[in-house]
């Protein structure tokens, strides 16, 4: 998964897809430089080190001393020779993507999954843990479980974690206010970090999501406006290629603005949020009751939902309906504030199908000027359940290595 971005030193901001801008020049041009480097191998898979020196405008003397470093760092390693070109055959090098772990948290549903992936992004270990005390201090515990158990499923140095969780999350890493975790002003980042003695990645559930969709979603835009749907709802947003933060680190939290007035109670202290209408636990609710089989995990339900509206089924064809009409209040608003053309939608949703993408379409459409209605494209996310996963890790790659 981290293989296919061009390449340029990176500033300490959240970034994702990072393109040869220009070499560096500051005092820590080695550092930097070994960065670039890296970049450019895993980005093109496989390369000499006379394709490096011309992609990033380094000396072929430089290129050599930084690609025996990475060696002797154990990044990268020699994979055979390329083409002759007239001369001797070129030694092409590409990055060890076993060379280091990253371990992986996505705390955004009471199905609570982690992994452990190499620098690629492949898992070579993965759990999900389902149970009732996923909140407060037992949260905590909890997560602490998950992630000793991690640690010692890694077949190599762990680079960093990488955590997602839904709330508001400061650059620290720490939980200012994660409602459905009851996590108030939590330090996340600092007790794991402490804990595990390792660099430690806390990023909010949609922004981690958007981050993959960025990254690894092949969308072709500078500016997204991710939205996730599961047991919350929430947004990221990119522009220009970075997370928008917003002055108190709370931007994209669409699913606490009430779009029901006097509606149902919301964990958050409020009545009628987006949440209490459009997130998974009263989608389940609501839908339960007119579908055959109620087992499974939670995007089995959403997946036989979507094939039971698909037959006709007008209870539930409603009910998505519903769903799509309260989501795009929200939606609407936040596209005509931004002017964002490209709309992800990535969670449980994903399994109603095309017919629920249609109507949130024709929602917005009402609802919106036709300046921008007509620019809207709107898709599921390309990411799928991994997303908040595949986002954490390549934050956790990106701050630590200087590559995505
Ligand atoms: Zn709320």
């Amino acid at each position: 998964m981290f293989d296919k971005h061009s390449y340029r030193e990176r500033d300490p901001q959240i970034s994702a897809r990072l393109r040869v801008q220009h070499k560096a020049t500051r005092h820590d041009q080695r550092s930097q430089n070994l960065r670039l480097v890296l970049q450019c191998i895993l980005g093109e898979g496989s390369i000499s080190r006379a394709d490096i020196a011309r992609a990033t405008g380094l000396t072929p003397a430089t290129i050599s001393q930084l690609v025996s470093q990475l060696e002797r760092d154990g990044l990268v390693e020699e994979l055979g020779t390329g083409p002759s070109a007239g001369g001797k055959p070129p030694t092409l090098y590409g990055v060890n993507a076993a060379a280091r772990n990253i371990v992986v948290v996505d705390l955004s549903d009471s199905e609570r999954v982690a992994s452990v992936l190499d620098l690629k992004g492949t898992p070579s270990y993965q759990t999900t843990t389902t149970s009732d005390s996923l909140q407060g201090e037992e949260g905590i515990k909890a997560l602490y479980r998950t992630i000793d158990d991690l640690t010692e499923q890694t077949p190599a140095p762990v680079l960093g974690i990488g955590i997602g969780t839904p709330g508001v999350v400061d650059s620290s890493g720490t939980v200012i206010e994660a409602s459905y975790l009851d996590w108030h002003d939590v330090p996340l980042g600092a007790l794991l970090s402490e804990r595990y003695s390792l660099p430690v990645h806390v990023i909010n559930n949609s922004r981690a999501a958007a981050l993959a969709e960025y990254s690894y979603g092949e969308h072709e835009a500078e500016n997204l406006l991710v939205v996730k749907v599961g047991n919350g709802v929430g947004a990221g947003v990119l522009l220009d290629g970075r997370i928008h933060g917003g002055e108190d680190s709370a931007a994209g939290e669409i699913g606490h603005v009430v779009v029901n007035p006097g509606g149902l109670p919301c964990y958050c202290g409020k009545t009628g949020c987006l949440e209490t209408m459009a997130a998974a636990p009263r989608l389940v609710e609501a839908l339960e009751p007119h579908l055959d089989t109620t087992s499974g995990t939670i995007r089995k339900i959403f997946s036989a939902a979507g094939a039971a509206a698909a037959d006709g089924n007008e209870a539930i064809q409603e009910i998505i309906n519903n769903t799509a009409r309260n989501l795009a209040t929200v939606l609407a608003t936040t596209i005509a504030v931004l002017d964002i053309h490209r709309v992800v939608i990535t969670g449980v949703v994903s399994e109603f199908g095309d017919p629920f993408l249609d109507r949130l379409r024709d929602e917005i459409d009402d609802a919106v000027l036709s300046t921008l209605a007509s620019k809207l494209e709107l898709c599921y996310g390309r990411t799928g359940d991994q997303a908040v996963r595949m986002g954490a890790a390549a934050l956790v790659v990106s701050q630590e290595l200087g590559v995505v």
